[in-house]
């Protein structure tokens, strides 16, 4: 992920870099150079184009043009205003997971990593901070998914709700909450069913859950590698259940990473957590520092 991004931009400022003093021409061009690479790697336009006047402000100044090294002042401004875009407020990581038994309701379309992440969340709340942490798959469209749950919670050993076939996913919603009061259970994730698109039946059955269980998390999965669509999918999920979080998957992949960059900004909501491979210990809180830190190489 960021490859292309970051070849380019370490390109344009190694450049800029090697010049001495520099005109605000020299910056208006560099900064030419970074739009056509943010928009490249599928970052929005709107997005793409304020970042690049707000660097254009902060770098035309006579503090930059007129400092020993410009060159680098403009990679710190470009650096300081990547981590402003990726920065969401607080700690991605920080689950509101106080008061037991909290719901954590997951989120997205089929083939986004949904279950994946379910199981990677239940393993790091399990074995980094102790939680009794019971897993729940509600698609009762796919029997398969509710197996594949079951599968990952034996081998991370995380409990799963027993399956109960002929229930309704409010049904099943509602049992896991009650075995996650009766057993103990700190926290009790919900693994809600996909679609391959958005549908108003989607809607409807993700809205009755959230509404049997007052989620204190509503985290959605979206496939890190679909760019922009990943941002649109974000966008009409909030609107029609509000999510508290993204999580983006396949960020070990070859996307260009434009997803990452638009998402804060044009749906409001945060990144927490990224998916880094298929393995249930194959995710990390996202931190925005070490993403600058990678675009720009
Ligand atoms: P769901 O339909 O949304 O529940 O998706 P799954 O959890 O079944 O995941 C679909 C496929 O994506 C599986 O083959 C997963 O192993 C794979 N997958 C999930 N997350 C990641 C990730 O972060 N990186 C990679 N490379 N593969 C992932």
């Amino acid at each position: 992920m960021f490859e292309n991004l970051s070849e380019r931009l370490s390109g344009v400022f190694d450049r800029l870099t090697k010049q001495g003093a520099l005109s605000e021409d020299d910056v208006r061009a560099a900064l030419r150079e970074v739009r056509v690479a943010l928009l490249e790697a599928d970052v929005s336009l709107d997005v793409t184009r304020e970042f690049v006047k707000r660097v254009q402000k902060k770098a035309t100044g006579a503090s930059v043009t007129k400092s020993i090294t410009p060159g680098q002042q403009v990679v710190k401004i470009v650096h300081d205003e990547l981590i402003a875009t990726l920065e969401g407020e607080g700690d991605p990581g920080a689950l509101k997971i106080d008061n037991p038994p909290a719901s954590l309701l997951m989120v997205g379309l089929q083939g986004s990593g949904k279950t994946t992440t379910t199981a990677k969340l239940g393993r790091r709340l399990t074995e980094r901070e102790g939680k009794r942490v019971l897993m729940a798959s509600l698609d009762t469209n796919r029997p398969a998914a509710m197996e594949q749950l079951a599968i990952l919670g034996a081998q991370i050993g995380v409990d799963t709700l027993p399956i109960v076939a002929g229930q309704n996913a409010v049904q099943i919603a509602k049992r896991a909450k009650q075995q996650a009061t009766l057993g103990g259970y700190d926290v009790y994730l919900l693994d809600t069913a996909g679609r391959l698109h958005i549908d108003e039946a989607l809607m409807d059955e993700v809205q009755a859950v959230r509404d049997a269980v007052s989620p204190r998390e509503t985290l959605l999965v979206v496939d890190g590698l679909t760019g922009q669509d990943a941002v649109n999918v974000a966008s009409e999920f909030d609107g029609k259940v509000g999510v508290t979080g993204v999580v983006l998957t396949r960020m070990d992949g070859d996307g260009r990473g434009g997803a990452a960059l638009s998402m804060r900004a044009v749906t409001g909501k945060p990144i927490r957590f990224v998916g880094l491979g298929e393995k249930t210990d194959a995710l990390e809180v996202f931190d925005p520092k070490r993403v600058a830190g990678r675009i720009l190489g």
